[in-house]
């Protein structure tokens, strides 16, 4: 029987500068329609969105690897139209790979009772991976959907998929499952006695 139970929809960097910008992957455009498939989704079905946005200071120490990129306030550091959140979806910035580093996002799960994570966005093998490590750490059972996030190669996102799954015991799925997935949560989470 599959374990899935209390998910939220993780939408890691779906910004201008990973997915048109400078540092775009490849595949982004690719997984734009997915991802919006999946939050319309979690939407109908209770699942919360959060949105996991780089958002760096000029100082930031990640900058001397990748040069500028996603800085506060500019144009690239926003998400993209398509992924807009709404009023109910909840937004964390951050200022180095992981979700969860300085961002109370593991604090605002357990608030929430989430259990699992879906994982979503760019890129594969860096915050999504390192979001994933974290995942890991704080004891969340881990989906990734794997049409649903992208890499600068596709070596890369290879890498890092096989990488979840066997370090982080990761579960690979597609967006056709994760939303059969959260249609299900839906009867699984709701106590026997609710009406
Ligand atoms: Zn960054």
């Amino acid at each position: 029987m599959v374990k899935f139970l209390k998910p939220a929809l993780l939408v890691i960097d779906m910004l201008h500068e990973f997915v048109r910008g400078r540092l775009k992957s490849p595949r982004a455009e690719d997984i734009v329609f997915n991802i919006r498939a999946l939050i319309n989704h979690a939407h109908s079905c209770g699942v919360p969105v959060i949105h996991l946005v780089d958002n760096h200071l000029p100082i930031d120490h990640e900058l001397k690897i990748w040069g500028p990129h996603a800085i506060k306030g500019s144009p690239e550091a926003k998400i993209i139209d398509e992924l807009m959140p709404v009023e109910s979806d909840l937004v964390l910035f951050k200022r180095s790979y992981s979700g969860f580093r300085d961002t109370g996002l593991d604090i605002l799960l357990r608030d929430l009772g989430v259990k699992t994570l879906l994982l979503t966005g760019i890129h594969t093998h860096i915050c999504v991976l390192h979001t994933a490590w974290d995942a890991f750490y704080y004891g969340y059972d881990i989906y990734v959907v794997k049409d649903a996030v992208a890499a600068f190669s596709e070596e890369d996102h290879k890498y890092a998929l096989n990488y979840m799954e066997k370090t982080y015991g990761a579960k690979l799925i597609t967006t056709q499952e994760a939303v059969e997935l959260m249609k299900a949560s839906i009867v699984k989470n709701t106590p026997p006695h609710a009406s």
